[in-house]
């Protein structure tokens, strides 16, 4: 492994240009495979958010605010290409910031010019109505304009791709955006900024701030100057955006944690069923809100689906992530990988059974967690009820569709879901009863730029992705245009 010998310095952009705290600090990102600091960030603060919300302001009521959609959608085109482009860097960076795998995270550089492109087709799409009045005196239409400086707050686990679900809409409808990456991976998204004035956006349409406190989202989150919040990340850190934007009377948009149930029925495909929860719950080490981290299975295949999946787990290599043969790489950072650890002692207490995994990569060392396939657990233990972000597989079983229908929605979350059958019928219809934003049949983990995906309950607010999420990024205007040139009586109304 090729050891950087200096570390990497990246600033923030504000107003189109790159530029340090206004203080002066910097903080150092971990990289969690080696275990090294790698890159130097700017250390922003509320002040820095300040200059950052007063130059996308500056943009909305500038040029950008007087573009057609048409020219928004040709700006947004070029940026796809800049990032296609860039996609190997990009992919680097965040590789370095979370060590996630190159193959994961390439795979998503390289599909986020699709969303630009998708969003760019809808930009000079963006009509209004003309709208009956009841009285013919009047002719009455819409207006459809953007809500106007965005707060976008992103998590460590998918930066860029979680940035641009946000970004990608924000962008068609004409607003302007202050981007917020989470302390843990700051990198990716300041190259990102800088990329997106290297495209031709005009400066203050989009910007970044980075900061290593806590306090420095929220201060965005909070930020009077700000018109909507688009957030992902913890629900506990969600609960906190939702109140700090109904201070302000904000829109917001909600994308939180899950613990997705992947429901396994009889006569599912066993081999095809072991894929997908692989592909649920260790894909990413785990560490993504879809995950699908607990298992409902028949009772009849329990023990033949819980070895298929064990024996695999077993095989999972671990290592470096840019070996394109590794297969897992670390968790994310320090306090996480804690977190799964205590999870494991919590589930060992509660009396679950490791059928594979179970702790530490001893061999490894570092951050690296074994995937994990835990049986014998009830719906009350915690591993079932808490979502661990990492390795973490708890299965639990049901006799008939209604008791796993039930299992399925025992939880305060409503992210994903998954439904393995053969038959065709009990697809749709339990498809149909489990209460989650996302469900996939016989198949886990795939998103799209047209197909809307979020929460229900303690999993979010609003909808990411799919043309109505063009309409959290609009306001809609009413113009009534009074026809006859007459006077009315002013004490009535209408
Ligand atoms: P987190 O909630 O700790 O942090 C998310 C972001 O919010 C970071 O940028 C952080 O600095 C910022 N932040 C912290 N305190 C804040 C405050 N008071 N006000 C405003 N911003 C604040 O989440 P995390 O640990 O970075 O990410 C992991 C979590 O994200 C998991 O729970 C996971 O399920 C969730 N997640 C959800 C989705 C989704 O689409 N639903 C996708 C990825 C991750």
């Amino acid at each position: 492994m090729a050891e950087p010998t200096t570390l990497e310095q990246f600033r923030m952009a504000i107003g189109g240009k790159l530029v340090d705290a206004l203080s002066g600090r910097t903080f150092e990102s971990q990289n969690p495979y080696t275990g090294r600091p790698w890159a130097v960030v700017p250390d922003g603060g509320p002040e820095d958010v300040d200059a950052a919300v007063a130059a996308a302001r500056t943009a909305l009521d500038g040029e950008w605010g007087r573009l057609t959609g048409f020219a928004r959608a040709a700006l947004m085109r070029r940026f796809a290409q800049v990032i296609d482009d860039n996609a190997e860097r990009l992919a680097r960076l965040e590789v370095n910031d979370s060590g996630k795998l190159h193959r994961e995270m390439i795979g998503q550089a390289r599909g986020l010019s699709s969303w630009y492109l998708y969003f760019a087709g809808l930009a000079d799409k963006i009509e209004g109505r003309q709208i009956p009045a009841p009285n013919p005196d009047y002719l009455v239409y819409t207006r459809r304009e953007p809500v106007g400086v965005v707060a976008a707050i992103t998590p460590w686990n998918s930066p860029l791709l979680l940035l641009t679900w946000k970004l990608a809409p924000a962008l068609a409808a004409g607003c302007t955006v202050v981007v917020k990456p989470s302390e843990h991976s700051p990198a990716s998204t300041l190259a990102f900024a800088e990329l997106a004035t290297e495209a031709g956006f005009p400066p203050g349409v989009v910007n970044a701030v980075t900061g290593l406190s806590r306090e420095t989202g929220a201060a965005l989150a909070a930020h009077p100057g700000v018109d909507k919040v688009a957030f992902t990340g913890s629900t506990a850190t969600g609960r906190a955006v939702a109140h700090a934007a109904a201070e302000n009377i904000n829109k917001v948009t909600l994308e939180l944690g899950g613990k997705s149930p992947q429901v396994v029925f009889p006569d599912a495909d066993l081999a095809a069923a072991a894929n997908g929860l692989v592909a649920g719950v260790f894909a990413a080490t785990g560490q993504t809100c879809m995950a699908g981290s607990r298992l409902i299975v028949h009772a009849d295949v329990h023990d033949e689906l819980v070895g298929l999946v064990a024996e695999r787990a077993s095989r999972i290599r671990l290592g470096d992530p840019n070996d394109p043969a590794t297969e897992m790489g670390p968790v994310a950072n320090g306090p996480q990988y804690a977190k799964v650890l205590s999870y494991l002692d919590t589930a060992r207490s509660e009396g679950a059974t490791v059928a594979s995994g179970g702790g530490p990569d001893e061999g490894l060392g570092g951050y690296f967690v074994r995937p994990t396939v835990l049986t014998g657990v009830t719906p009350a233990s915690t591993v079932v009820r808490e979502e661990v972000f990492g390795p973490v597989l708890a299965a639990l079983t049901f006799t008939d569709e209604d008791e796993a229908v039930k299992l399925a929605n025992d939880t305060p979350y409503g992210l994903a879901g998954a439904v393995w059958t053969k038959d065709v019928h009990r697809a749709h219809r339990v498809a149909a009863r489990l209460r989650a934003g996302t469900v996939w049949v016989n198949a886990y983990r795939v998103v799209a730029p047209g197909v809307p995906f979020g929460g229900y309950g303690a999993s979010g607010l609003g909808r990411e992705n799919g043309a109505a999420a063009l309409d959290e990024y609009l306001e809609d205007k009413s113009v009534w245009v009074e026809l006859s040139g007459g006077t009315r009586d002013p004490f009535t109304l209408g």
